[in-house]
């Protein structure tokens, strides 16, 4: 179902009037309440006056995460705090978080945004959505919540963890929709697997949104077959909202993004210039609507490429290809960019491999090294290396033909490589502590 068909399906020229209008609307507020914004354009010398439609758009300065961080927490909020009715943050890896605050409309547009996506997958009155994203500063939870709220849904709220709960829950609530990150589905589903109480048949489950991390297309295909779900991915960032700011349709071929909200661009990361139509490059969004903390230009890292064909599915809503992977996690091994990502990408392509993975790098006499922990199936696993010889071949050639550099392919046993209940961490980079 099309949630809102008149943002969804609009015209693309009366899009672009809409966002002309929204944005010199914008710009106007910011200048006039931000002294953030203002001692931006000042820095480049613009003024709202040279702001006239969403071509001038790239007059306009960057906001990037540092910025969002120096202004910690709220010197980017430009309502008065009665205005504001909730707050959340990102989780802040490093450093201070990322502070979203949220005047009531602000929380609409966001569930708004959620709520396509979900209505897109079918879900209304009668479905039972069990949003096992976090519950709490984390935008997922709330964010997947409002979202089925909007569309009259069940709400059970399970947040993430306790997984063997989460699963007796699920029959017996008849959840038959799953909102959380895809590496939590997939923990689910092995859980599953390996319950002796429950099995994939007593389940009731369609359709799940997953998002707040990168997945792959062979993820989606064991997401879907394991679970017996359509896997639908929905893409969103605490500086635009939350999930939400776009997703995919029944068409699965790429994520709508609700550009009557956020205006998307791509730039070229070293030269900050606007990539070509459906080149790969920078993510950049500006919000249109948000009252409480609008964002121009913000830099999210999220490398990606746009696409304007039409879709079948009737919203002309621009889609964005799969997430390559965040600037910020492409590692560099002997000076090669691999994106942890395509090691899932490749990894789904052999039968006899789970899709979890652990990577570390090191450096050791000067050279790095790059260790890869991957886990056969039950049904492949032998303990005895001869025995585990004849699959390490054929990834160890496909990853040095796709990365470029030769790994360390460690075996693992089953279910031993750590899973996350929230975002999953791939990585572990010893080098930035030597
Ligand atoms: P944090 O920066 O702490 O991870 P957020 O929860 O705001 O906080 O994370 C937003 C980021 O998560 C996005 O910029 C993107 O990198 C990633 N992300 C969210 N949804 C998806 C998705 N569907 N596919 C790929 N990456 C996603
Ligand atoms: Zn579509």
């Amino acid at each position: 179902m099309i949630l809102n068909p008149k943002m969804e399906c609009m015209s693309r020229e009366d899009m672009k009037k809409l966002q002309s209008e929204r944005l010199v609307k914008l710009v106007k507020t910011c200048y006039e309440k931000s002294k953030f914004y203002r001692r931006k354009m000042a820095e480049l010398n613009i003024t709202p006056d040279d702001i006239k439609s969403i071509d001038d758009i790239h007059k306009l300065p960057f906001t990037t995460k540092t910025d969002l961080r120096d202004e910690y927490p709220f010197g980017l909020m430009i309502v008065p705090p009665t205005e504001i009715r909730r707050i959340h943050a990102s989780s802040g890896t490093t450093g201070k978080p990322v502070v979203d605050v949220y005047t009531e409309n602000d929380l609409k547009m966001w569930a708004e945004g959620a709520a396509r996506v979900m209505a897109a997958g079918g879900v209304g009155p009668g479905d039972t959505v069990q949003v096992s994203y976090g519950y709490g500063l984390f935008t997922g939870g709330l964010g997947a919540h409002d979202a089925a709220a909007m569309l009259g849904a069940v709400q059970l709220p399970t947040s993430a963890g306790n997984s063997e709960k989460q699963i007796m829950l699920m029959k017996d609530f008849r959840s038959n929709v799953l909102a959380c990150t895809p590496s939590y589905a997939l923990h689910l589903a092995e859980c599953i697997e390996k319950s002796d109480k429950v099995s994939i048949e007593d389940m009731h489950l369609r359709v799940g949104f997953f998002g707040a991390e990168p997945w792959t297309e062979g993820m989606r295909k064991e997401l879907e077959e394991k679970l017996h779900i359509k896997a639908i991915d929905i893409y969103g960032l605490t500086e635009m909202c939350g999930p939400g700011v776009g997703g995919e349709c029944e068409c699965q071929n790429g994520t709508h993004l609700w550009e009557d909200m956020f205006y998307p661009e791509i730039i070229n990361p070293d030269t900050l210039e606007p990539c070509a139509p459906g080149e790969f490059g920078e993510l950049v969004f500006t919000s249109l609507c948000k009252e409480a903390m609008p964002i121009i230009r913000y830099r999210t890292r999220d490398l990606t490429r746009l696409i304007y064909e039409p879709c079948k599915c009737g919203r002309t809503a621009v889609r964005m290809d799969r997430i390559l992977g965040r600037s910020d996690d492409m590692l560099i091994v002997r000076g090669v960019n691999v994106f942890p990502s395509t090691v899932e990408a490749i990894l789904t392509e052999f039968p006899a491999y789970s899709p979890q993975y652990f990577i570390t790098v090191d450096r050791k006499n000067n050279e790095d090294m790059f260790d890869l922990d991957v886990e056969l199936r039950e049904e492949y696993f032998s303990p005895n290396p001869a025995k585990q010889m004849p699959y390490i071949k054929p990834l160890y050639d496909r990853l040095v033909s796709v990365l470029g550099i030769k790994p360390n392919i460690h075996i693992l046993p089953p279910n031993t490589i750590q899973r996350s209940i929230g975002k999953a961490k791939h990585v572990n980079d010893k080098r930035q502590f030597k």
